[in-house]
């Protein structure tokens, strides 16, 4: 076999593999959106069958035996290439699912099944002793997953390398070191605004129905295609790309809070408008995937926070906040409104952080997943270990473990590792927006966005990050569209510029 015909058939499988999986992904988004309860034995028969059949599939030797094929042929000798490109993450991918031993596969799913429903008692119950002997298992398992993957200084780098294949314990413990010490001040600045924003003015009456359209009528100005789309609604928010043609998001509203759908719903939009992007051609190999969890997290901060968040944006939709929830607003000045979005307060809930608090709360996690996993943390220390160090990140005593080491899943499922890819996220969206505002024109887009008009700005992420696919690892990809490497400067300036304004209506 030639290694072109190997490549072919590489190709043909992978897109095969692509259409599988797709189809658990319909499954996976009816099961949380209108799957009736008593569907839930069978879909969970259903989702095992077919990862059971990708996993085999993937994991044929035969794929082993093509990939030789091609590797170090004249298929692959141009690096940027479309068949480099796919090569090299096959073979990534290859590795990493056959250097697990089945046993401990199937130990992870069983014991971090258990886990999760483990952490939901726990955390209703306020009760990190029931969850910790299946903590200890997930970190003992996770130890066990690095080891067989191998790695390079750290255990914790096999992790990574499933989110954000490529970044290092090294690279992650620089950037939050910079970030954490640029920020602690700048979030004390905030505090010391001599008026506190008024946010009790997004907590009025927001009727349901209203909220929905006025959600949607922003996911469609800044790009999202309702004829390949659907928003519906679920207690966990999330977007889910099939493939070509059909990417759907979802969102939870609330009728005494505005931000909670609204913001939710410009997130979403934001990975949804990158699913939509990225090469329909190349769909099922990797030049048809999003090139990281960090860099897929960029595009909906991007959306949520650079954008949704900045005065431009509200210049244009304010007026018609107004026309919609004439009782909630009709009282409210735009400046008002502005303060109450970009209200910035240390709290214990990550989730409902704001843009800056937000990251360190990231950090801290990503100091105890390393502790935890070069076992210089036992997990029996967890709750103790969060709470000094939350005091000291964010001057908050955390009353209860609900509130403070229990209040995510990600541990539960055996997510070590993913966190810090929400920060990179954020990095990457004021790094790619500051590369926007430069090559664009700060002006001339500012304009556009003050007039509702997001087009120049969608088509440049299209043209310089959607369309690769995975033909870059993310810090190639940073500097090609930046000219740096991932930095928290843009982040800060972004922030600081957000306080100046705050100065100004504070
Ligand atoms: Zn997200």
């Amino acid at each position: 076999m030639t290694a072109a015909d190997a490549y072919a058939e590489l190709v043909r499988r992978s897109k095969e593999l692509g259409v599988l999986n797709s189809c658990a992904a319909v499954l996976g988004w009816d099961q949380q959106t209108y799957m009736p309860a008593k569907g839930a034995g069978l879909r969970g028969e259903q989702m095992a069958f077919l990862a059971a059949l990708s996993h085999q599939k993937f994991t044929d030797p035969k794929i082993g035996e093509l990939l030789a094929a091609v590797e170090g042929s004249d298929a692959v000798a141009n690096p940027e290439a479309d068949a480099a490109a796919n090569v090299r993450e096959w073979r990534r991918a290859y590795d990493r699912a056959t250097k697990l031993p089945e046993a401990l596969v199937a130990e992870l799913a069983r014991v971090t099944t258990q886990a999760q429903q483990a952490w939901e008692q726990a955390k209703k119950a306020n009760q990190f002793a029931t969850f910790r002997p299946l903590l200890e298992r997930v970190v003992e398992l996770k130890r066990q997953e690095a080891d067989a993957v191998g790695f390079k200084e750290h255990r914790y780098n096999a992790l990574i390398e499933e989110y954000e294949p490529g970044t290092t314990v090294a690279d992650l413990k620089a950037l939050f070191a910079g970030l954490t010490k640029q920020l602690v001040p700048l979030i004390q600045k905030f505090a010391d605004l001599p008026k506190k924003p008024d946010r009790s003015v997004l907590e009025r009456e927001y009727a349901v129905d209203r909220q929905r359209l006025f959600a949607e009528s922003a996911a469609v100005a800044i790009g999202y295609d309702f004829a390949a789309g659907r928003l519906d609604t679920t207690s966990h928010p999330f977007c889910s790309g099939f493939g070509p043609g059909d990417c759907r998001i979802t969102t939870r509203y609330n009728p005494r809070s505005f931000s909670d759908a609204f913001f939710g719903v410009l997130h979403e939009t934001g990975h949804a408008v990158y699913e939509q992007n990225l090469p329909a051609e190349h769909f099922g190999t990797p030049l048809g995937v999003a090139c990281s969890f960090g860099v897929h997290e960029s595009q909906s901060r991007l959306w949520e926070n650079q954008v949704g968040r900045g005065r431009p944006f509200w210049d244009h939709f304010f007026p018609r906040l107004r026309q919609a929830f004439p009782a909630a607003v009709g009282d409210v000045s735009p400046d008002t409104f502005y303060a109450a979005i970009n209200d910035v307060r240390p709290s214990l809930i990550r989730v409902e952080a704001d843009e800056a608090t937000y990251n360190l709360h990231i950090a801290l996690r990503f100091e105890l997943e390393l502790a935890l996993l070069s076992g210089d943390l036992a997990v029996v220390d967890l709750p103790d270990a969060w709470n000094t160090r939350f005091t000291a990140l964010f001057g908050l005593t955390v009353p209860d473990d609900t509130r403070g080491c229990l209040q995510d899943i990600h541990w539960a499922f055996g997510g070590i590792g993913y966190f810090p890819t929400y920060t990179l996220g954020n990095l990457y969206a004021a790094q790619f927006m500051a590369a926007a505002k430069t090559q664009l024109g700060a002006e001339s887009l500012e304009g556009d966005i003050r007039r509702g008009e997001f087009g120049r700005l969608k088509e440049w992420l299209v043209k310089n990050i959607h369309r690769h696919g995975q033909r870059f690892r993310a810090a190639e990809l940073c500097r090609r569209v930046t000219g740096s490497s991932l930095v928290p400067e843009p982040f800060v300036a972004h922030l600081n510029e957000k306080y100046t304004a705050l100065q100004a209506v504070c």
